[in-house]
């Protein structure tokens, strides 16, 4: 008996964001709906037994005593082949951790983890954004760009079984140093970081904050000329990159995420008509704004450990 979660018949899939700056937890129903979800700051600095922990004990509060049945990691950065996180940059206290192996021998049930972008277009694939289309092509514009492609639901990999980092890519007039060790890095443009600093600049506030790209937002719409130009200069960038992905994987669908998505009105006709002009692929598909939002990441990852656990249900 499910007494947490009245609505949920049986035992519920525990989804985890695991962010730089803050990680969500979320629990999902048989019905895969969100009866639960709560959003905690990520330790930065911590022992491997301590980081663990910190997963066990978020699950525990947020599946309020139900039964978990699975739980699912969505990980910022690089997951290796193995599961073990490889993200020294944002996910400090987690660097190699194989949180796989700590949380099924504290669970006894499945565990899954993956690198977020991919378990945020598995949530947009399953029941967003892009469900109706064979294949997907995901950019989360956050601090950094994340970017995963899925084909009939499956990530696509290299050959080392990774996601591609993809927010790495070279791009034309690129000029800010990337943690990568080059200067021209797609993410360093296109991220919703670059355009929180550009706004800060419009508005000759150098701390550049996220009210700053709202405000500058406003005034594009309003048709106020340098903020228009800011933004057309910043979905010409998005393009750029996209154009590359898109003659890459000639996916069916895209799907922008993260917080610099919120903000298409202002520069999606850019974007648009800066990838209408590129003739490298058959013809630009279409492009969604993600319909999950901040819990895409989570739900994603729920989803992922569903489908380990119970692949009938997951089908359903
Ligand atoms: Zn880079």
């Amino acid at each position: 008996m499910n007494t947490a979660y009245p609505g949920a018949a049986s035992a519920v899939a525990v989804g985890v964001d695991l962010g730089g700056t803050g990680s969500r937890f979320v629990v999902l129903d048989d019905s895969r709906r969100v009866l639960a979800h709560v959003t905690v700051p990520t330790p930065i600095r911590t022992s491997p037994a301590d980081a663990v922990s910190f997963i066990e004990d978020h699950v525990n509060s947020v599946a309020d005593g139900a039964t978990v049945r699975s739980i699912g990691i969505g990980a910022s950065g690089p997951v290796d082949a193995t599961g073990v996180i490889r993200n020294q940059d944002t996910l400090p206290a987690f660097m190699g951790l194989d949180l796989v192996a700590g949380l099924t021998k504290a669970y006894s049930i499945p565990v899954s983890i993956d690198n977020d972008a991919v378990t945020a277009a598995i949530c947009e694939a399953s029941i967003g954004a892009a469900r109706d289309y064979p294949s997907l092509l995901m950019i989360t514009l956050g601090t950094g760009v994340g970017v995963s492609a899925l084909v009939h639901g499956e990530p696509v990999r290299g050959a080392d079984g990774v996601h591609p980092e993809a927010g790495h890519l070279s791009v034309a007039g690129g000029s800010t140093p990337c943690y990568c060790g080059r200067a021209s890095c797609w993410e360093q443009v296109a991220s919703r970081t670059a355009l929180q600093k550009a706004a800060g600049r419009l508005l000759s506030q150098p701390s550049g904050g996220p009210a700053d790209i709202q405000i500058a937002s406003d005034r594009s719409v309003a048709g106020d000329e340098p903020a228009r130009e800011l933004f057309n200069a910043y979905g010409r960038r998005i393009a750029d990159g996209l154009a590359d992905l898109l003659t890459v994987y000639r996916s069916a669908a895209v799907v922008l995420g993260g917080s610099g998505a919120s903000y298409y009105r202002a520069y999606g006709h850019s974007l648009e008509a800066r990838l209408g002009e590129l003739k490298t692929y058959a013809s630009v598909p279409p492009i969604f704004i993600s319909q999950a939002g901040d819990l895409g990441g989570a739900i994603g990852a729920a989803l992922l450990g569903l489908r380990r656990a119970s692949p009938i249900a997951y089908q359903e």
